[in-house]
């Protein structure tokens, strides 16, 4: 386990996330061990290892807490997208709570210095984790879970994310949260192969997320979702799943509530 310190906390947001109207960008950590293969961050300059090593490293930014505490004073009515090149709930998190401390940290300044312009956020995170936090969660005056759980099948999904957890662990999570009234916003991103196209849309549909966002799988270099590895679309093309699996996928949903695609879907919250 490596610690590096960082020399800022808060980054300005670049890309499809500026473009989604955030401010900023908040990384915990350097690096993913959740290896997901269509992950764009692994081709990114910072990631200074092989390309083929994403998913086996991760650094720790030791002095996270403290700089969150700095720096939260000039984010007043701003707002932040956590975490733009990493998940913030890895696996180390349970044991160092460094997520959570900057949650904290942020928001006791916030709290204290900006009364009614507390910052603005979006957690999006593939790991179930967040549930431990949902009493701080709760406290945010604008704060919104991203859950992404893009397919229907564990199988599938261990193929394309082989360390994330599980599937239905992250069903009972975005439960969890809801009820302790969170907004959760449900990532098909990117939308893998499904089994039963019909069903996982009507599980979404009969879950209601506050913002539901889909994505076709493509394969680019450039712009929006980019990379996808070459394994990761090897293995959709053997898979069966065509953009028109997806588009009618899309189609059906659309026929009951507003699904946003790609990174119209990536906004933060009012
Ligand atoms: S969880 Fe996110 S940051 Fe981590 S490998 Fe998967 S897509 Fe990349």
């Amino acid at each position: 386990m490596e610690q590096i310190k960082a020399r800022t906390l808060f980054q300005k947001a670049t890309g499809f996330i500026q473009r989604g109207g955030f401010d900023w960008t908040c990384n915990p950590y350097v690096g993913c061990t959740f290896g997901c293969l269509y992950c764009y961050a692994a081709y990114l300059p910072q990631n200074d290892r092989p390309l083929e090593d994403w998913g086996k490293w991760f650094r720790i930014k030791k002095n996270a807490i403290e700089l969150a505490e700095k720096e939260t004073r000039k984010l007043a009515g701003q707002s932040i997208y956590m975490s733009s090149v990493t998940d913030p709930y890895q696996p180390i998190e349970r044991k160092i709570m460094l997520t959570r401390g900057i949650l904290e940290a942020s928001l006791s300044v916030s709290k204290q210095a900006f009364c009614c312009q507390e910052p603005r956020w979006v957690i999006q995170t593939r790991g179930p984790m967040v549930v431990r936090d949902i009493d701080l969660l709760t406290r945010f005056s604008a704060l919104r879970v991203n859950l992404s759980i893009p397919t229907d099948h564990e199988e599938i999904a261990k193929l394309y994310e082989p360390k994330a957890p599980s599937l239905e662990s992250r069903w009972r999570a975005a439960h969890q949260l809801q009820n302790a009234g969170v907004a959760i916003g449900i990532c098909v991103t990117p939308t893998l192969p499904l089994k039963d196209p019909i069903a996982f849309a009507d599980r979404l549909l009969e879950f209601r997320p506050e913002v539901l966002v889909t994505q076709p799988f493509h394969e680019r270099t450039s712009g929006f979702g980019a990379n996808t590895s070459a394994k990761a679309v090897e293995l959709l093309k053997s898979s069966g799943w065509s953009t028109t699996s997806y588009q009618n996928f899309v189609a059906y949903l659309k026929k009951y509530r507003i699904v946003y695609e790609g990174e119209a879907g990536f906004f933060p919250p009012d």
